[in-house]
């Protein structure tokens, strides 16, 4: 793991995930997302019910309400748009809704087959959660490293286990540190998902998540700010009062807080959610927009003469 700042920290204040790739595949590369119409584990039973408190994954599910279509179909879309919106020639597959290794291996294999046949597509990224990633799992993923670059983005939000608990997560901080020495010796890159902000933790509590983070070997992380969105378990402690929301001033100084322990060679692939339509979104309704917080989390960094990575121990 590098431990200079790269220069997009000295720019930016952080390692933004599109500079990684235009670094490693020489152009714009953008990420197709797709639903292959897998559940989760979590929501069905398996592991629990009513999933994660704060889930709204229909939200980000490109097809809600309408027919599932093939992963073939909405590649071929996905790359037109990309090329269309972005003039991107490369992409990448992202297998983003719910829980994309929960399935059978044939399964598996037939959609992750559609989805890499496509000539633009230079990377596999499967979002799942650590308890869902068996040994034969990994090894039909590993699979594809000898084709494309293989990311698998694991859910963790918190390593505290009561945070999890209260969140209703399903597993612990045990299940996400075993998947992530399952992983990496395939070479396939991980990236961690972590929310701040969550119900009953501290500050000190999200800056121990990135100390315990920082040296796992992570290549990627997506941060985003605890949001209410309605029809979600936690609308109801939003209502009862308990949750206590950042602002965006807040929430900046909490990500330079936390990237300043993160290694600067992790990549960044979220700094701020996208859900922002109050149809989906109760609280908080920031009025800064999303480009805004980037630039201020950028701002709070020069502020500070710092950098990701400034305290991250070499
Ligand atoms: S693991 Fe993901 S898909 Fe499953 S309930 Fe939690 S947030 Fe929703």
């Amino acid at each position: 793991m590098a431990t200079e700042p790269f220069a997009s920290c000295a720019e930016r204040g952080y390692h933004p995930f599109g500079d990684y790739l235009r670094r490693r595949f020489g152009g714009k590369v953008h990420k197709v997302s797709l639903h292959a119409g897998f559940t989760c584990p979590n929501r069905d039973g398996r592991v629990g019910v009513g999933g994660c408190t704060y889930c709204i994954n229909e939200s980000f599910n490109p097809q809600a309400g309408a027919p599932l279509r093939s992963i073939g179909e909405q590649m071929a879309d996905g790359i037109a748009y990309m090329r269309r919106r972005f003039h991107a020639e490369k992409v990448f597959a992202y297998f983003q809704a719910f829980t994309n290794t929960y399935a059978d291996l044939d399964t598996l294999r037939r959609v992750y087959d559609e989805a890499v046949v496509f000539p633009e597509v230079v990377g596999l990224s499967i979002g799942t959660r650590p308890d869902c990633v068996p040994d034969e799992v990994l090894d039909l993923v590993q699979g594809y490293t000898a084709k494309v670059e293989v990311w698998i983005e694991y859910g963790i939000q918190s390593i505290h286990e009561r945070t999890l608990r209260r969140i209703n997560r399903g597993h612990d901080f045990e299940a996400f540190r075993d998947a992530v020495a399952r992983t990496l010796p395939r070479g396939i890159r991980v990236c961690a998902h972590v929310i701040l902000g969550l119900p009953g933790e501290s500050h000190e509590d999200m800056m121990r998540t990135a100390e315990a983070l920082q040296p796992l070997g992570l290549h990627g992380i997506k941060l985003h700010h605890l949001y209410v969105a309605r029809k979600t378990a936690l609308e109801r402690d939003y209502a009862a009062g308990t949750l206590r929301l950042f602002t965006a001033p807040e929430y900046v100084r909490a990500v330079c807080d936390f990237l300043e322990r993160i290694p600067s060679g992790v990549a960044v692939q979220r700094l701020v959610g996208d859900t922002t339509s109050s149809d989906v979104l109760l609280a908080p309704q920031w009025p800064e927009s999303k480009s805004r917080v980037l630039q201020m989390i950028t701002e709070e960094f020069r502020r500070r003469g710092s950098v990701q990575g400034a305290r991250v121990a070499t």
